[in-house]
């Protein structure tokens, strides 16, 4: 079946799919076409089940069709779609993150990650007057013009450089620098800082496998930023919500000026936002210059579905991640070990991947050097053996705080395979040979 929609779909859609990595491009195969979900499992268009190690890429941590959230959904749906006028909802869901991410006293909301991303970046070249905004290679922002350089997620997958459609301008507007180094962010602004409105950075990278800042780096953002007048922009839309009830800011303290947010603040639905002090947020439209607006924006439906996810988040929660993450990590590493496979398996709180190289990997040139052609086979064991993790060697894996003893079992059962298909895969270079 899955064969059969993909065609289907390849005549219908560009490429078969709506968001490039969902077409295992760079792992081969047939993507698996979902026709539900529930709890930590997937059912695909053929009726088999998969043990869901991407969350949606982000958003599911109660586990799918989490019976609040839909219970939410529903009554939300019943009261009417959409209105294009204020809600109460709206200011519910924008309290609930303000009461958990400090330095944000108000918030947008908008429809997507990319659309916080690009807002935020807007309002920070408003308020500063100034064109250049620096980002780091491997961290991916959403797909905006601006920061599709060098960016990590499905145009790391495909090895992108950027993409056409891309004006000189608004590359040439951005400066891509290696992420985790704080002197190479330094000596750009001793040579441009007047010229530089933001630095943008994930509050943790996951969009070329998951690596976390260095200690002292987000901070030393921010110091270097404020420095020089520009702001720091944290992207929180993957380790917001996620990562702790604060997102990375819960875990590193480290106060950016505007924040994004997307996924889990959203419970599966379209939703996102972006925010940070009220004199900041105040120059946006229509209470200062800076415009930015949508038609669905707030859509109470979706809204309905954050606070409901936000509001199952519990502290359990929370430790069921962390500790879903570190078992999913041992079982990876614990296989890949037994098979004598040079590994890294490496956090970013309770995100988690795995490196086919033995060393840690700090930046988007070591994620590249790892030998991801050994993905390929060990993603493909794993999903033949009802395991479904990332389709490609730069994304993150998210648990769910729904995995069971049921879908533990299935992991553990499927992953010495994996660890062996991983053993005996082909270099490039000698597969010619
Ligand atoms: N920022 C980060 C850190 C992301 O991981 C993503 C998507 O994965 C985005 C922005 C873009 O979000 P969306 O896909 O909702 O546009």
């Amino acid at each position: 079946m899955s064969r059969q929609l993909f065609e289907r779909a390849c005549a219908a859609i560009p490429g078969g799919v709506n968001s490039p990595v969902r077409a295992f491009t760079s792992v081969g195969g047939t993507p698996r076409f979902m026709v539900s979900a529930t709890g930590p499992w997937l059912t695909d268009a053929d009726g088999n089940r998969y043990v869901d190690l991407i969350s949606s890429w982000g958003p599911m941590i109660l586990g799918h069709a989490h019976p609040a959230v839909v219970d939410a959904v529903r009554t939300a749906a019943g009261d009417g779609l959409s209105f294009g006028a204020p809600t109460p909802g709206e200011i519910e869901l924008a309290e609930e993150i303000i009461g958990r991410v400090g330095p944000v006293e108000q918030v947008r909301l908008v429809n997507s990650g990319t659309e916080a991303t690009m807002s935020a970046i807007r309002l920070a070249r408003g308020i500063t007057g100034r064109r250049v905004i620096v980002k780091f290679a491997g961290c991916y922002h959403g797909h905006v013009d601006a920061l599709l350089a060098q960016a990590g997620s499905g145009v790391a997958t495909l090895g992108l450089p950027t993409s056409p459609g891309v004006t000189g301008a608004q590359a040439a507007d951005t400066v891509v620098l290696p992420y985790n180094d704080l002197e190479a962010v330094r000596a750009v602004f001793a040579e441009r800082g007047s010229e530089i409105a933001c630095v943008i950075t994930e509050a943790a990278a996951g969009n070329m496998g998951a690596i976390p800042p260095r200690p002292g780096f987000n901070a030393g953002l921010l110091e270097v930023c404020h420095a020089h007048g520009a702001l720091l922009v944290v992207d929180e839309v993957m380790t917001g919500f996620r990562v702790s009830p604060a997102g990375w800011f819960g875990l590193d303290g480290v106060a950016g000026d505007l924040y994004t947010f997307g996924k889990v603040m959203s419970g599966g639905l379209p939703a996102a936002a972006f925010g940070g002090s009220t004199a900041l947020m105040s120059h946006l439209a229509p209470a200062g210059p800076v415009y930015q607006a949508g038609t669905l924006s707030g859509n109470p439906v979706a809204v309905a579905a954050g606070l409901a996810t936000l509001r199952n988040a519990t502290a359990e929660v929370y430790a069921a991640l962390d500790a879903n993450a570190a078992r999913l990590g041992a079982v990876i590493g614990d296989a890949l070990r037994a098979e004598g496979v040079p590994h890294h398996v490496q956090f970013a709180g309770n995100l988690l991947s795995v490196f086919f190289t033995d060393d840690e990997v700090h930046d988007y040139a070591a994620a590249q050097a790892a030998a991801t052609w050994r993905f390929p086979a060990f993603f493909h064991a794993l999903l033949e053996r009802g395991v479904y993790a990332p389709p490609s060697a730069f994304e993150a894996w998210f648990v769910s705080a729904a995995l069971d003893e049921d879908s533990w079992s299935a992991i553990e059962a499927a992953m010495p395979a994996a660890a062996r298909a991983a053993a005996t895969a082909t270099a490039p270079a000698e597969a010619g040979q």
